[in-house]
């Protein structure tokens, strides 16, 4: 009981995170510039992007720094933000990936450089910071956390250019792996995506008070509604975008493949973001869609792994005629099953977070939807719960193709271990999760849902990678 007792406490404590087992979100970066409560914006869009990272989260604004561990409505209210003066801010929010999870390496990070104080924040994961890391040390550098995006500030702070944009440049040329970046310097803003374009970031404007209008940069266009900013555009791969007193200068620094993350329009974007004119709703309707036309199967009704599953089961259901209905509910007080220390809490963590509706369900062959399945464990309890409430048979549809490899570039995912489709064939899964039948979506079919056939990177479903990482594989 005391177990269980602790366990409500310190869910109840992380109330708003998102429920996924397996694949876990990453970070988001903002920038604001050119408004006179730079950091009340930065706050405003952090918290809309608050899905991608539960952590820490901080903003820097003028010279001043603020970071905390713990949800962006927990850390930033008026004192903490009217101490965060200035018309330029960049604001983070974390979930680690690299480097530890204490305060100190939350970010932004900020350090003094030849143009100033300067800082910044990073959404994704260098491949190379080991070897960067060493390079900087010889030189003398020392590092306060153990986190991939200092060395990157460190880089440009070390930087013999005579410019900050050069410097920027000159160290983003040396990183691999993924980084969307913005760096706040008493000049301006910087953004910019790795030459792949791994991970987003995209440019708003909203109206200030002087004669041109506040522009944002975000990793979602999610983060634009709340501070009434239209969309126009994105920072490109390998793209740098500069915004100073003198206007706004756009440059190529450097080109390779575009390789973007597939799992964004999978899971991580908020349905509500937007990218090439479509939302991650839109796309996730299409994968369910495409899910029944390639895996059809007789049932009485579908019902989605809420949240998650939604979009993708309602277009399953729509493409298969199938009714769909909410068989299962969500408390969404409960925290993430991930945080439990011990396999009966985690036991718990599934109860109390989904309860099925017994009328939706008794009787009745079910098709379960949801986006991904990476452990198997999970959806091996839900399951359970469906059969328990009465189910006929019980048949699980995966709007995605099966996951085989971890991700190195910024987002926390099992190991390969851990990964049951790494080492299990679909029927063998089938049987490890209780299931009537199993299946997934195919890559060529979730291409074309997300709207290309080429452009992405989908190395959690090949196990093929977009830059070397032989290095990283074998590392704890
Ligand atoms: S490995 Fe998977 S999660 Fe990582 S960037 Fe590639 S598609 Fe995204």
């Amino acid at each position: 009981m005391r177990g269980f007792l602790n366990f409500l406490f310190f869910s109840s404590a992380k109330i708003i995170r998102r429920q996924h087992l397996g694949f876990k979100d990453e970070c988001a970066v903002v920038g604001v510039y050119g408004h006179p409560t730079a950091s009340y914006l930065a706050a405003v869009c952090l918290f809309a992007l608050q899905h991608r990272g539960q952590e820490a989260a901080g903003i820097m604004a003028g010279l001043r720094l603020h970071k905390r561990r713990g949800l962006v409505r927990d850390i930033f209210n008026k004192r903490s933000l009217n101490k965060l003066p200035g018309n330029n801010a960049i604001g983070h929010t974390r979930y680690s990936t690299a480097g530890g999870k204490g305060l100190k390496n939350a970010q932004p990070f900020m350090a003094e450089s030849k143009f100033g104080r300067i800082g910044l924040a990073h959404n994704g994961n260098l491949t190379n910071t080991a070897k960067l890391k060493q390079q900087l040390e010889r030189k003398g550098v020392r590092f306060e956390s153990s986190s991939d995006s200092e060395v990157l500030l460190q880089l440009i702070v070390a930087s013999e250019s005579s410019s900050l944009s050069e410097a920027v440049k000159a160290a983003l040329k040396k990183a691999e792996g993924a980084f969307s970046v913005v760096v706040l310097s008493p000049e301006g803003i910087i953004a910019a995506r790795d030459p792949h374009g791994f991970r987003p970031l995209v440019m708003g404007e909203t109206p200030s008070t002087g004669d041109r209008p506040c522009v944002i940069f975000a990793s979602e266009t999610c983060a634009f509604g709340p501070v009434q900013a239209s969309f126009i555009g994105e920072v490109g791969p390998g793209e740098m975008v500069q915004i100073t007193r003198q206007g706004i200068k756009r440059q190529t620094y450097a080109s390779a493949p575009e390789s973007y993350c597939i799992f964004e329009h999978v899971y991580f974007s908020r349905p509500d973001a937007c990218l090439d004119g479509k939302s991650e709703d839109a796309r996730r309707y299409e994968m369910g869609r495409r899910l029944a036309e390639e895996r059809p199967v007789k049932a009485d009704v579908v019902i989605p792994i809420p949240d998650s599953g939604k979009p993708a089961a309602l277009g399953f259901a729509t493409r298969s005629g199938i009714p769909y209905r909410m068989g299962l509910v969500r408390n969404h007080y409960i925290g993430r099953t991930f945080i439990e220390p011990s396999q009966a809490e985690r036991d718990n963590g599934v109860k109390l977070k989904l309860n099925p509706v017994r009328d939706l369900i008794e009787g009745r062959h079910v098709v379960l939807v949801d986006d991904s399945l990476v452990r198997g464990t999970t959806i091996r309890k839900i399951i359970r719960m469906v059969r328990a409430a009465g189910a006929k048979s019980v048949h699980v549809r995966i709007a995605c193709p099966p996951t085989v490899s971890p991700c190195f570039y910024g987002v926390d995912t099992p190991t390969k271990a851990q990964l049951i489709a790494a080492n299990h064939s679909v029927e063998e899964i089938r049987r490890f999760v209780e299931a009537d039948s199993l299946a997934y979506l195919s890559l060529p079919a979730l291409k074309t849902a997300c709207g290309k056939t080429r452009g992405y990177c989908t190395a959690c479903f090949t196990g093929k990678y977009p830059t070397p990482v032989g290095h990283l594989i074998n590392l704890p």
